[in-house]
């Protein structure tokens, strides 16, 4: 889940700051946990055919990408939740291609007054024979589940962009329900707030929120596959159908709430150290935002599941 860093290179773009922008190897690693997270609790909810097929189309990439730890993968439905942020990253703050798929990550509804409209740029269509892949650059995440949702499931979709269609889903479905990716205070979706915890390393509040709050949640050890095994057990079969919306609107609108109550509502006054402005966290904030982000985490692999078996039924 991690916009921390196109939300930081979009700031430092306009400070002409380009150093600021280059990637820390830390920076990378954590952001894949929440995406991959996600997308260990959708596999076991996805039918055995839909499974077979999504098998089947992962097999057909062959565009291997470079994960933070070094590894080449195309392989893991897991890792290939984290592809769009490393492909975004690719191409550099200036390149093209980051900008083609930069705001399609979230979806920047302000903090007092602003709309989910306004935040999806009110919805630019897709011009007809142009696959989603190739959209407006201005174009939020909400539009682009719906756009990518529907090439999935048409069997005229091209194979290539079928398979493209997959790959951002299963990372975009993780984004729009991180709730900084959701939400804006002026603030680079929380880019420029410092915060600091007891037992946490002081960062910005997208950095806790994208990641620290993550591996935060109680698990035998601080792994995906650990912490998705934890939550993944605990979903009940009343919550799986309370959360049974295929609407990403609803999905971003919760999101959005938990901003403003979990991430911003219960903020702190801030401190002023050396010129800027802090926020010391306190244990009960950690303990809630924690729990916010486990139950979003939840909602995003049933929902990821629900789309896949839907698209692909
Ligand atoms: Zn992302």
């Amino acid at each position: 889940m991690h916009a921390a860093l196109h939300r930081l290179c979009r700031l430092c773009r306009l400070a002409l700051l380009p150093l600021a922008c280059l990637p820390s190897a830390g920076a990378w690693a954590w952001g894949d946990v929440g995406h991959e997270v996600v997308a260990l609790i959708a596999w076991p909810r996805l039918t055995p055919a839909v499974r077979d097929k999504v098998t089947q189309l992962l097999a057909t990439d062959t565009q291997p990408f470079k994960m933070a730890n070094g590894q080449m993968t195309n392989a893991s439905f897991a890792n290939q939740a984290t592809w769009p942020d490393y492909y975004r990253s690719s191409q550099g703050p200036g390149g093209q291609p980051y900008q083609q798929t930069h705001n399609w990550h979230f979806v920047d509804i302000e903090i007092p007054g602003g709309s989910l409209d306004q935040a999806c740029f009110n919805y630019p269509a897709l011009p007809p024979e142009l696959p989603a892949s190739e959209g407006a650059e201005e174009d939020c995440v909400v539009d682009k589940i719906n756009q990518f949702r529907q090439e999935l499931a048409s069997a005229a979709t091209p194979a290539a962009e079928r398979l493209l269609a997959l790959k951002f889903l299963l990372h975009f479905v993780g984004d729009v329900h991180q709730p900084l990716h959701a939400s804006d205070e002026h603030d680079a979706g929380g880019n420029t707030k410092m915060v600091s915890a007891p037992g946490i390393a002081a960062g910005n509040l997208h950095h806790y929120w994208d990641t620290e709050f993550v591996l935060a949640i109680p698990a035998p050890q601080a792994t995906a596959e650990a912490i998705a095994a934890k939550l993944a057990a605990a979903i009940t079969k009343t919550q799986a159908h309370q959360w049974s919306s295929l609407d990403p609107k609803v999905w971003a609108q919760e999101a959005n709430a938990v901003a403003r109550t979990k991430a911003y509502g219960a903020l702190p006054p801030p401190k002023t150290v050396g010129g800027k402005s802090t926020y010391s966290l306190s244990a009960s904030y950690v303990g809630n935002a924690t729990a916010a982000a486990r139950v979003q985490l939840q909602k995003a692999g049933v929902r990821l599941a629900l789309l896949l078996n839907d698209a692909l039924k």
